[in-house]
């Protein structure tokens, strides 16, 4: 196993220099970033199409998209989130002033995973780059090509003591994980979440856990059908359903189910075509192992819609099962694959019963104009985010903070999220010289008589 302790010793030392703090050197960086990201545009499409066979649509705006827009709206505002952060004093503090640093942690190491290789790797980097940080990636193993062009990227871009970039499977990521950084920033399954929580906790190190699990997606039956299933249809299928928030099984309201289910053929067909095989628009598996898996389910409940398979390129068409109850194997485990499994309901507190006796949901999706209906599910189910009338757009606003809760996940990022995220909140009180209030001090003639009219 090698020993990363030297790398992440020059990182220190380099931290320590406090250049990384300065907030010019942190915009100077997210702006090299953002050039070396356009200048590599086509080495970057052509890496994961070989990788995943990712469409260039897809890819652009999943995976190079996305993160010039996070760079762009993170240089317009470091500025003012680095500001220190007046707070009030209360009337037990008069004198003093208070205010809020945000510091980074030092060295952040980032693992992360191949079903958007690049982009869940650089969007943590940018917010670990705002907040003043050095930094280690650790990309994928199982997406070679794009994890190489990022390593590639990384050292033409940064000295290694400020960033850079270890390749290797889980070997590597454990032999970083033995080392003591400041912060680790993960994302990948709920079983390997465990593994990283697990070594943090020996240095106490913090953590951010952005993992997976069953996002149910909801079709009342008030839904407007047409959109819903266009929607549904693109969240789960984009990327081949390997997507952390893509919909991982449905729920329908039986009243209209057939209908739905119609709409939803029609919207596969018209993204996919009548052959989604021959469409060389159409993600890939990423592995042999994941495809096994993925075929494993495909006899569970009866076949509505695809199901044909291509082991030679590890291909599986957008298939729908419906008749399928959580008794079935592919609804013990998130799918993470172009499967959807139906599930029917009549009545609101079946499915919140149903949700309530798994894991909470990274993500859950409710189609339905009702208040009322809307109110419900959210007010009684817990889970990451998500969105009503549309699926997955919800992860891409800076706005909103994006992750999970409990066995989905552990913290949030995106837009100023990421900033406070690997920032430590650094409080400060600065007291006057000028007056001392005296009852504070035990010693003081009637001092606990006076504190009582204050703290009461
Ligand atoms: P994974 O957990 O197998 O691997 C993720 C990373 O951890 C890889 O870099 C890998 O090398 C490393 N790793 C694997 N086993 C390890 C171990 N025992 N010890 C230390 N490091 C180890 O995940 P994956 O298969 O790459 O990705 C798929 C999973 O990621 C899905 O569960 C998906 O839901 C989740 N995911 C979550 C998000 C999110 O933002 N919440 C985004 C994408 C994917």
């Amino acid at each position: 196993m090698e020993n990363y302790n030297e790398l992440i010793n020059k990182q220190k030392t380099f931290f320590n220099t406090g250049k990384t703090k300065d907030i010019e050197f942190r915009l100077e960086a997210l702006q090299k970033l953002r050039s070396a990201i356009k200048k590599h545009e086509n080495d970057l499409l052509k890496a994961l199409k070989d990788d995943l066979n990712k469409s260039e649509f897809d890819a652009y705006i999943t995976e190079i998209g996305v993160l010039l827009e996070e760079i762009r709206f993170t240089l317009k505002h470091l500025r003012s989130w680095a500001k220190p952060e007046k707070v009030r004093t209360p009337l037990t503090h008069i004198g003093s002033r208070s205010f809020i640093l945000s510091d980074p942690y030092g060295v952040a190491l980032i693992i992360s995973p191949w079903n958007y290789p690049f982009q869940l790797a650089i969007a943590p980097l940018i917010g670990a780059i705002a907040a003043g940080n050095c930094a280690i990636i650790k990309p994928s193993e199982l997406t070679p090509r794009t994890s190489e062009l990022l390593a590639q990227i990384i050292a033409e871009t940064f000295p290694s003591e400020y960033i850079s970039a270890v390749l290797g499977g889980v070997e590597t990521s454990q032999a970083l994980l033995n080392e003591r950084v400041d912060y680790i920033f993960f994302t990948g399954s709920v079983q390997v979440g465990k593994v990283i929580m697990e070594a943090a906790s020996k240095n106490l190190t913090p953590v951010t856990l952005e993992l997976g699990g069953k996002s149910p997606c909801v079709v009342h039956e008030d839904a407007n059908i047409k959109l819903a299933a266009k929607r549904i249809a693109w969240g789960k299928f984009i990327n081949a359903g390997q997507t952390c928030v893509a919909p991982d099984y449905l729920y329908i309201h039986k009243n209209i189910k057939r209908e739905f289910l119609t709409e939803l053929q029609k919207a596969i067909v018209e993204l996919y075509g009548e052959l989604p095989l021959e469409n060389d628009d159409y993600t890939h598996i990423v592995s042999k192992k994941h495809y096994d898996r993925l075929c494993s389910f495909l006899n569970n409940g009866d076949l509505f819609l695809g199901g044909k398979t291509r082991e030679r390129e590890l291909v599986i068409e957008p298939t729908v099962l419906t008749n399928i109850t959580w008794q079935d194997p592919v609804m013990e485990d998130e799918i993470f694959g172009p499967i959807l499994p139906v599930l029917e309901y009549s009545s609101l507190p079946e499915i919140i019963e149903g949700i309530h006796e798994h894991p909470n949901p990274l993500a859950l999706y409710l189609f339905t104009e009702d208040r009322k209906v809307q109110e419900e599910i959210l007010h009684h189910i817990t889970f990451g985010g998500g969105c009503i009338n549309d699926t997955v757009y919800h992860l891409a606003s800076p706005h909103l903070p994006f992750g999970g809760v409990g066995n989905s996940g552990t913290g949030s990022y995106h837009g100023k999220a990421s900033f406070d995220t690997f920032s430590h909140k650094k409080s400060i009180l600065k007291q006057t010289n000028t007056f001392d209030i005296p009852f504070r001090y035990p010693n003081m003639k009637n001092g606990l008589k006076r504190i009582k009219l204050f703290l009461k």
